[in-house]
Formats: C-alpha cells, structure tokens, sequence
C-alpha cells in the first residue's frame, strides 16, 4: 500500500518568519487523522529550513521537512551551493529536484537530475523527482516520449530497492503557475504511464513508488486527481502558500 503524499513547494516566498507563521497556521488547521491518511511536506526556501525545522520539533508537528534544490557535492569549492549533508543535518526528508523551473531556468539536464537525486539518496533523504512535458511537445504528441526520456535520464543506474523508495512528480510545464491544470483523466493515465516506465527500469519497484502529479493543484481539483489510481498525492505549488488552502487540499476528501 502506497501512503498519499502532499508536499507544498513554496519556491522562492516566504522569509524565515513568514514561513514559521505558515507552518504553524497549517498545523492548526490539521488533525492526527490527516497525518495517517496523507504524508504532509513543506518544502520553504533555504533560508527557512532551520526555523521551520525549529517548530516542527518544538511543536512535535508529523508535518515533514522538504527542500526544494540541493547540490551533488558534498563539499568544496562550489560558491553559494548547499550539500545533501547539509540538508539531512536539519532534518530535511525530502528534497525537490529537477523541477521545471529549474530545468529551464537554471539549466539542470537529466544528467544533473541524476547526479543530484543520487546524492540525495546517498544522504539518507527521499528525491521527489520531476518530470512533464512543455505545451509544444504536448501537441506535437510527445508528452510521453519527453517524460519517458527524463525518466530514464535522471534515474539511470538507481538499484531497484532503492528506486522503490523515491517520489516521482509528474509536472506538466504547462500546468504549473498557470491556473491550467491537467484533466484528472491526462494526469491520470500519465502517472501509469510513469509507474509503467519504472516498471521497465525495475519491476520490483513499479508499484511501490510514489507518483504525484503536480500542475496548479487547488482545493477544487486535489479529489478528481486523486481518485485515480496511479496519483499517489500532489506536489502543489501556489496553493500551499496559504495555509487554509492548503490545509484544504490535503483534507481533500472532507
Ligand atoms: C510546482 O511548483 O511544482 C507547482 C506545481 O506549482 P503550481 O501548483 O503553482 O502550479
């Protein structure tokens, strides 16, 4: 059985003491019985982890620790990079790679996106790797040619029992940020054809990995995605910065 995970990628909002204020306003709002159902992550810019850090222990909160980019090295002469030591120190859990914005923006390549979601592992944290076509190749008819390659790219030479731990987001580009979120029934059947491709890379771990799909998920469309079978949970973007809406999404089914 594969528990539902709903991680807020915050992206660059939210000082440290914003960031406190919204964790704490999420936790208000949840109860034991979302923590059961949903594995629940927040993923604030670096400069907020060892605050929201700070609460989530103080306040013995389930809500768990994500990041949202980290570097493969582990040490050394790499100005202004933070290492997956460096995260796992602060009790970071999950880690965000290979977003979107970071392909197109900062240039990461699959090869990087391997490097980086190895590295993770390797610290003892779980990658939430990312993948989705952009509109034209979408049109073009080769959504899935695009998400299979990023597939095989950024998970190359994962062992199998290890592979089974991972996240994988399925982010359309064209969805994320844009109010345009994908049918239930598209992201639906590419989140099997995700689960298919994992299949091919390791049997073994095809049915335990986590798929999210991710793509301006809000409380109005979290239970049409989840309702299918291959959506394990959502990685959600501009909703998760209010914490009432947030806590909406993760209480989906209420
Ligand atoms: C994201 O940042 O990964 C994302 C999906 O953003 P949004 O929900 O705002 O589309």
């Amino acid at each position: 059985m594969r528990k539902n995970l709903i991680a807020g990628n915050w992206k660059m909002n939210a000082n440290h003491l914003e960031a406190i204020q919204m964790v704490q306003k999420l936790s208000y709002r949840l109860d034991l019985s979302d923590y059961e159902r949903v594995d629940i992550v927040v993923c604030p810019p670096f400069t907020a982890l060892r605050s929201v850090q700070t609460v989530i222990e103080a306040d013995h909160l389930a809500i768990r620790l994500g990041a949202q980019n980290v570097e493969w090295h582990d040490k050394g002469a790499f100005t202004g990079e933070i290492a997956p030591s460096m995260l796992a120190k602060l009790g970071v859990a999950f880690v965000v790679v290979g977003h979107s914005e970071r392909r197109q923006l900062f240039g990461e390549t699959d090869d990087i996106v391997n490097k980086k979601t190895r590295a993770i592992i390797e610290a003892g944290m779980t990658p939430i790797v990312c993948v989705g076509e952009t509109e034209s190749e979408r049109d073009d008819g080769h959504a899935e040619d695009v998400v299979e390659s990023q597939l095989a790219g950024s998970l190359a030479g994962i062992s199998s029992d290890v592979l089974r731990s991972i996240v994988v987001a399925y982010e359309p580009i064209w969805a994320i940020g844009t109010g345009r979120t994908a049918s239930a029934d598209d992201a639906g059947s590419m989140c099997t054809f995700v689960r298919r491709q994992i299949g091919s890379l390791s049997p073994d771990a095809a049915e335990d990995v986590r798929v999210l799909y991710g793509g301006s998920v809000n409380p109005g469309n979290i239970a049409g995605l989840m309702a299918k079978r291959d959506i394990d949970g959502g990685l959600v973007g501009g909703a998760s910065l209010d914490p009432d809406t947030f806590a909406s999404v993760i209480r989906y089914w209420i």
